[in-house]
């Protein structure tokens, strides 16, 4: 790779990276693609190849499946509630011991400050901590039904072999958010990572191995969207997790449907954030600034719809764009950046598509507007428009970029009613001194999580997930555990 990105890793990391090309992680092993394809990891820094990954094919594909479906019949079986707990939260530990070369690699691998990928390692260890208390509490009922001395109680058993796949924003994060409930519930794993950030998910599935975990329970295939697809497609897998975008999760839900194969979604957003005009103006602008330019903007739950109190809108509007001209965007590894390029030359050139089409449609960037740098890496710098109407594209369509959106607005009717105007509802938030007031809005707001005088707020504990086109199902929490187990009832004549 790049020697001066190479220069400014640890050891560890530059070895890892060193030491590809990477091969495919099935049933314990680690194998070359059946068809010997191979596909290059990017530093969206530099865009430079960091190193290659294995792309696995419809075999890999049949082999990892397989080899999954042999651990849930054999060893992964007899693994008792309270030895499952002590593996998932060895692998936290495991990724904590192990979380400066983690961080490293999201870091060059999706281009996030160094700071932002430390944090994501410290939510991966505190998401497996929480599901390795749930192995043992996964209880059945016992049921009084009618019959004469018939005796009925419950089974909660894994859904079984189950394909995971995740997108490129938060690559480690995301695949430990899929992995752990059904680690949690004695289900079996094939995991797919996004084909631009392979990195992290193959140090996950060799720390599982290493936590104890039988071969063939995680396995993970770097890949493209095809490989995605055959395992979707693939007749022994019993439920796809899946997290990305809205035009994949239907195509993924459709094909779900026919098979009648488990589903669940997290999709995609265009969250309305809604500042009244009794806002704390300090905490609403901060956490409006980084509610949406996070990551780049690179988050489904980012806010990326602000709407302002009339009466409030231009100052508001002049502190975002006094924020977002002081930013400093730059490489992930340089710890003056406080964001990162986004994730590729296909994700750069998609963002500088929605930044063009509102320029041609009259709104008015008051901040960046334009690419950054010298055409190395994938630089945007945040982007505010303002004179923008509910019809245009950049106010509708899931950006996924550092790319906001400011309207004001007269009434708290008028406000609830355009924030719902969405085909998404994954996330919504307010800012407002009146208790009342706030609660009385987060009950209108069509949207699986709402954020009063906060963005972004989350934990283990508390569900995730969409309404409406952002999504089916839930993610963390018990919610999520249930997404990975079976209700069997069993009847017994005494
Ligand atoms: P994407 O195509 O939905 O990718 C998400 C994951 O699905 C990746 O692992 C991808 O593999 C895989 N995949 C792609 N096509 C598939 C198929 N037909 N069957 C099964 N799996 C498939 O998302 P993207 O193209 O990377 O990003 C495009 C847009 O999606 C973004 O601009 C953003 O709007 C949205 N997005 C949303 C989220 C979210 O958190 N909700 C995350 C990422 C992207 P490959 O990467 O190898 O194609
Ligand atoms: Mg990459």
């Amino acid at each position: 790779m790049a020697t001066a990105t190479a220069r400014s890793l640890s050891d560890a990391a530059r070895d890892y990276v060193e030491a590809g090309p990477h091969r495919l992680l099935i049933g314990g092993e680690r194998l070359e693609a059946a068809d010997g394809r191979r596909l290059a990891s990017i530093d969206p820094a530099t865009g430079e190849v960091i190193c290659e990954v294995a792309e696995a094919g419809p075999e890999d594909v049949d082999r990892a499946v397989a080899a999954a479906r042999g651990a849930l019949d054999g060893a992964l079986r007899k693994v008792s509630a309270s030895k499952r707990a002590g593996l998932i939260y060895a692998l936290a530990e495991l990724i904590k011991a192990n979380g400066a070369e983690l961080a490293e690699l999201e870091s060059i691998d999706n281009g996030k400050p160094l700071s932002a990928a430390q944090g994501d390692v410290a939510a991966s260890v505190a998401h497996l901590r929480y599901y390795a208390g749930w192995p043992t509490k996964i209880e059945g009922e016992t049921i009084p039904v009618s019959g004469r001395d018939l005796f009925c109680y419950t089974l909660r058993e894994p859904v079984g072999v189950c394909g995971q796949i995740v997108p490129w924003n938060y690559p480690l994060l995301m695949a430990v958010w899929k992995v752990s409930p059904a680690l949690a519930a004695g289900c079996a794993i094939v995991l797919k990572p996004a084909e631009q950030t392979p990195l992290t998910a193959l140090r996950l599935g060799e720390l599982a191995l290493e936590a104890g975990f039988p071969a063939g329970t995680l396995n993970v295939l770097t890949g493209a969207g095809e490989t995605g697809a055959a395992l979707v497609d693939h007749p022994d897998v019993d439920k796809i997790a899946f997290t990305g975008s809205t035009v994949v999760g239907r195509e993924i839900g459709a094909k779900c449907g026919r098979s009648l194969k488990r589903v669940t979604l997290e999709l995609g957003g265009k969250s309305p954030n809604i500042i009244l005009g009794d806002a704390d103006l300090e905490a609403a602008v901060k956490g409006s600034f980084l509610g949406i330019y996070s990551n780049s903007g690179q988050a489904c739950n980012a806010g990326s719809r602000l709407l302002v109190a009339a009466e409030l809108f231009d100052e508001v509007v002049e502190r975002l764009a006094g924020f977002a001209g002081e930013a400093k965007v730059g490489p992930g590894l340089d710890p003056d950046s406080q964001f990162g390029p986004v994730v590729s030359e296909e994700q750069f050139g998609r963002v500088s598509g929605y930044i063009d089409s509102g320029l041609a449609d009259g709104a008015e960037a008051v901040a960046g507007g334009r690419p950054d740098g010298d055409g190395g890496g994938y630089f945007i710098s945040p982007t505010l428009f303002t004179g923008v109407s509910d019809e245009m594209t950049i106010a509708r369509e899931e950006i996924f970029g550092p790319v906001l959106v400011a309207q004001p607005f007269e009434t708290l009717e008028e406000v609830a009613q355009r924030a719902n105007d969405t085909d998404y509802g994954l996330a919504a938030g307010l800012w407002t001194r009146d208790i009342s007031q706030a609660h009385k809005l987060a009950a209108l707001l069509r949207a699986g999580s709402v954020y009063i005088n906060t963005w972004g707020a989350g934990d283990p504990a508390a569900p995730f997930g969409g309404y409406k086109a952002s999504g089916i199902g839930r993610e963390k929490g018990h919610h999520n555990l249930d997404a990975y187990l079976e209700t069997k009832s069993v009847f017994a004549q005494l």
